[in-house]
Parts: C-alpha cells; structure tokens; sequence
C-alpha cells in the first residue's frame, strides 16, 4: 500500500501558508487514488497547533519537528528537520509546497533521506498504482508527464494548482526527533527587511495582473515622452486596484540600456519565456504589444484583456478577449478617477 507524506512548515506567524494547504488537498487526492495511507509532517515551533488546522485530513499520523532551532528557515536546520521527517514516516512519495523555504533545502533534504526529488510540479495522478507527474519544461514550451522508480519520490509543487484543504479539528501531533550539531546552527537569522506593502508590486494572490509595456516611455502623439505621468498612473492604479504589476522584457532591457525609465519596475516583474508565468483569474495589459515571448507567460491567466493604439497588434490575433484600441494614458486615468470616486 502507498504510503504518502503531506510535508509542510509553518510560516512566521505560526500558521500553514497556503501553499501547504494545498499540499493537503493534493496528498489527499492522490491518497484516495492510490488507496494509500497519508502522514502529515510539519517543520515549525507552532507545528503541533498547526497540524489541528489540517487535522480533518483523514492522516494516519501527524508528525512534528518543533525544535526552536527551526523556527525561522535556515538550510542546514530545515534540510536536517525534512530529512528526519521523510525517513521517520517511512512515505514512498512525499509531496511538499514549493515554498522559498522549501525549495531551498528539500534537494539536500531528498540527498540525506536517499531519495529523488522533482520541482514545478504543476499536475499529479495515481494510474493504476503508478504516480505520474506533469511539469513544463524549456520555458514553459514544452509540457513533460513522468514517472519515478525512486523510494522516496519528492515533488515540490507549484502554488496555486490545487484549492487549499479545509478541515480543521485535533490532530495528536508526534515530536520527532532531530539532533542539531553546532554546524547546523552557525548561520543566525538577525532580521527582516521587506519592502513596504506599497513597493511590493508582485502580489501572486491578487485577482489581477497589470502589464505595463515599453509603449508607456515610447514618444506619445505629441512627440514626447511621459515617462514620470505614466509612472503616476501605473502606480496609482495599483494602489487603487491591488493588482500584480508586470512587465515585457522590452521595458526591462531599458533600464538596463541607461534610458529614462519607470524606476519601479525590475526583472522581477519580467512575464514571459525568460520571465515569469503568473497565476491570476484576469489580466489586463497596457502599452505592451503581446508578441509570443511575451504572452507564453500569460499561460495561466483565465480572462485577458488589453489596452494599445494598434489595433493590429498581437493581443489582436487571438491573443486577449477584448482588445481596447486606445490611449492607454487616457484609459488609465479614467479608470484611476473611477476607482477613487
Ligand atoms: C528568446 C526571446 C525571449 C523573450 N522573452 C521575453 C519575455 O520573457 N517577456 C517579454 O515580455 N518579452 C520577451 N521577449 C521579447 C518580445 O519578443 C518583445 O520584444 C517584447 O515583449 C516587446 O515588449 P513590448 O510589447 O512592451 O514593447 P513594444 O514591442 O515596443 O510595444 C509597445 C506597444 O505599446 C503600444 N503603445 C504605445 N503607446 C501607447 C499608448 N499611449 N496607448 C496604448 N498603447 C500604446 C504600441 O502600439 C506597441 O504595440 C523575448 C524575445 C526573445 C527573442
């Protein structure tokens, strides 16, 4: 009988982030399919509250590692905490949330525990006792399902691909124990420093994805740039609407090229092949031409919809939705106005 392990870690405040609970709901899945038995393990000081919230899950058992040294993520501590709890729930295939946390030390995790692991997971099933497992490959072209003949098996799985368990109650969580050497614990966590809500323009939970293209520096019908209003506009538009911002590699590669540029936006922001695939039920872009590089990464974007002067530019050809064959500066700042009144 398959044995799975639902491996998670809690987050600063104590709770499962979504991410993990999303693992639940795969591994619980894949249970059933497999007529398996499930163990759930959680890394974090508060792991044995943590687990209640999950607690309806139908696991065999909740294992916990809830040794202070793991209560901020740390490598060699995570990487020591995943490993034990791998081996001691004895699980053939262990699923886990692609998490920073996690994505950095489950690959030593998966070498101490003598198992294999895959990342981007974006699609798992249970045929006839096998597991199969999909991720895209080469950018995001080219769509690979595979199998593993390891034991342990890890997956790491992409957010967002399935809905987050829900099912609380009291799980009777079980310590396990991981001896800590000296040299798991020489790196010291001595602070945080973030952007500030405002500055954090990528927002993976917003309901909607702005893009702002190169079109925004580009010389306007009056033969100038506005390159300070646009960036007006773009971030009032943001703080009104909570969207994610991002970009084309067009306006990225101009702040690399010395030009005047809208400060704000990074490579981070970069959607495409050789950018980002985000995840939002509705897109909107703006002065962005919608060429193949740049629209793959739209991928997962269910409703498009986007503002440029050419009505015969990429969105055009069965790209978006709808197409508004407009200023985006004075669309812009009527929805801007709207959203403030
Ligand atoms: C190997 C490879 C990988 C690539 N990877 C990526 C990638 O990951 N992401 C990516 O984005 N690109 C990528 N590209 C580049 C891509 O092909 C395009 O060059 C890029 O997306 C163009 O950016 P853009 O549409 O913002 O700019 P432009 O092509 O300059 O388009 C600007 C648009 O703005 C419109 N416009 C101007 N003013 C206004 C206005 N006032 N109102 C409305 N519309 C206006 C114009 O009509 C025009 O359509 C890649 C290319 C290659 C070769």
């Amino acid at each position: 009988m398959a044995q799975i392990l639902a491996l998670l870690h809690t987050q600063a405040d104590g709770t499962l982030p979504k991410a993990a609970l999303e693992i639940v709901t795969a591994a619980v899945e894949l249970k059933n399919q497999l007529d398996g038995t499930l163990k759930v393990g959680i890394i974090g000081t508060d792991a044995a509250v943590a687990a209640n919230t999950v607690a309806g899950c139908g696991a065999a058992a909740f294992l916990a590692v809830a040794d202070e040294a793991v209560a901020t993520p740390r490598y060699a501590t995570d990487a020591a905490a995943a490993a034990a709890l791998i081996q001691a729930s004895g699980a053939e295939i262990v699923l886990a949330p692609g998490t920073s946390r996690f994505m950095r030390c489950i690959p030593g995790a998966a070498a101490r525990a003598g198992a294999q692991a895959d990342t981007h997971i974006v699609s798992l099933k249970a045929d006839g006792g096998k597991v199969e497992a999909q991720r895209w490959f080469y950018r995001q072209r080219i769509l690979g399902t595979f199998t593993r003949q390891a034991s342990p098996w890890v997956l790491v799985v992409d957010g967002g691909v399935y809905a987050p368990f829900e099912g609380a109650g009291t799980a009777a969580a079980e310590t396990v124990a991981v001896t800590f050497g000296a040299e798991d614990l020489r790196t010291t966590v001595t602070g945080v420093i973030r952007p500030s809500a405002d500055a954090q323009t990528i927002r993976p939970e917003a309901q909607l994805l702005f893009v702002a293209g190169a079109g925004w520096t580009k010389k306007q019908k009056d033969g100038q740039t506005h390159v300070a209003e646009a960036g007006t506009l773009i971030q009032d538009f943001l703080a009104g609407s909570g969207a994610s911002l991002g970009t084309s590699k067009s306006i990225v590669d101009l702040q690399s090229e010395g030009q005047e540029a809208l400060t704000f936006i990074t490579h981070m922001n970069q959607v495409g092949q050789t950018g980002s695939t985000p995840r939002h039920p509705k897109g909107l872009s703006t002065c962005c031409h919608g060429e193949e590089p740049h629209v793959v990464g739209w991928r997962f974007i269910n409703e498009r919809r986007a503002v440029n002067l050419d009505a015969n530019c990429g969105w055009a050809q069965g790209k978006a939705d709808v197409l508004y064959v407009a200023d985006a500066f004075e669309v812009m700042e009527k929805v801007n106005a709207l959203l403030k009144a």
